[in-house]
């Protein structure tokens, strides 16, 4: 099998309610690239690029501009099967994270379906089920609240709610939310790095009242003496996202020991580098979870394959988005009962593509 064509299509579709996050995330759309990987067999390999500015400094212009310039060129004749050999070719060109992660994506997703196998049989086959939780961007208190109300009535279980902004408000939100959810919800909380060491060591020690599971990214990635100091003050473990962007970082966070979870993201490592994380964390006795990048139906499957085929995933994933949008690319939609998904039996990662509606979507 060889690779003909490398496709990349800008897509936009609008978000029910916007978003925010962090100190400057906002998005009222997820305007992505759909990426198909087309072979001399007929089989399409086909995955979800997800640019985030504000995260890898990747936009929807470059990474149509890398896919069709630098990595298509690079991979067009080889044999789809072949990924490390093709990711060490994509290495040429540095970082662009989730343009890399897309076409790597789409290839075993190529692979799975010459096979005959679903995604999450042939990297692993630990499970085809998938239990999913929700994100609470931030907003006022009562709307957080609602909010969660109204998807825990739909059977979802785990909370992950946005902080960093304003330290008394976090933790009114936390207790608030472990109030009207009960004992029984998983909660934790993601900074997006923007607490300082101090606030991020007294508001977590309150939180923690509050049975707070974990909590992501407190401090900026880059100070390590920072995250060591935090992880070392509070009694619940620092889940790594920004900090453990590549498997080097992760190799280097494990020597570290400040962080006790993994989010690990297919959109930004594909299958390739996910696996090489997961190994990793496996071995350092560190639980992992399916982190989410804003995926629409299709990076979604993506991401559940790979969770669901791995023992190490401990905590419910993040990769719920699909559910905050107002629409989708896929024909057929995402199985969902009780807070988990219920991956499709087809070969590959089980994305069925409703054509019409990539032409109401795209961009170009
Ligand atoms: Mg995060």
């Amino acid at each position: 099998m060889k690779i003909t064509e490398v496709e990349a299509r800008p897509f936009k579709i609008p978000l029910k309610t916007p978003l925010k996050w962090g100190l400057t995330g906002y998005m009222e759309a997820a305007e992505h690239v759909l990426v198909r990987v087309h072979t001399d067999s007929g089989v399409v390999g086909v995955a979800e690029a997800t640019p985030r500015p504000t995260i890898y400094g990747e936009s929807q212009a470059s990474i149509l501009y890398a896919i069709r310039n630098w990595f298509a060129p690079m991979i067009v004749g080889l044999d789809p099967n072949h990924t490390e050999k093709i990711w060490a070719k994509l290495e040429g060109i540095r970082w662009n994270p989730t343009a890399k992660g897309a076409i790597d994506l789409a290839l075993y997703d190529a692979v799975a379906k010459a096979k005959g196998v679903p995604l999450w049989e042939m990297l692993g086959g630990h499970s085809d089920r998938l239990p999913i939780g929700w994100m609470l961007g931030i907003r006022s208190i009562p709307e957080m609240i609602q909010e969660a109300l109204d998807i825990r009535s739909k059977g979802i279980k785990a909370f992950k709610v946005k902080v960093g902004l304003d330290p008394a408000k976090d933790i009114q939100v936390i207790q608030s939310l472990r109030e009207h959810l009960g004992p029984d919800v998983l909660i934790y909380a993601d900074a997006n790095m923007a607490y300082s060491v101090s606030t991020a060591i007294r508001t977590i020690k309150k939180m923690e009242e509050y049975g707070l599971a974990f909590v992501e990214e407190p401090v900026p990635a880059w100070d390590w003496k920072g995250r060591l100091k935090v992880a070392q003050a509070i009694s619940i473990p620092i889940m790594g996202d920004e900090s453990v962007f590549t498997p080097q970082d992760v190799a280097r966070e494990i020597d570290l020991g400040a962080i006790g979870v993994i989010s690990i993201k297919t959109p930004r490592t594909g299958y390739t580098l996910s696996m090489k994380i997961m190994h990793l964390a496996e071995m350092a006795g560190i639980p992992c979870l399916m982190g989410t990048q804003g995926e629409t139906g299709v990076g979604t499957l993506a991401s559940a394959q790979f969770g669901a085929s791995r023992r190490n995933v401990s905590y419910p994933s993040e990769i719920s988005f699909f559910l905050a949008l107002k629409d989708d690319l896929l024909a057929e939609p995402i199985s969902l009962q009780d807070g988990i998904i219920d991956l499709p039996r087809r070969p590959g990662n089980g994305a069925i593509l409703d054509e019409e509606k990539i032409k109401k979507y795209r961009m170009d």
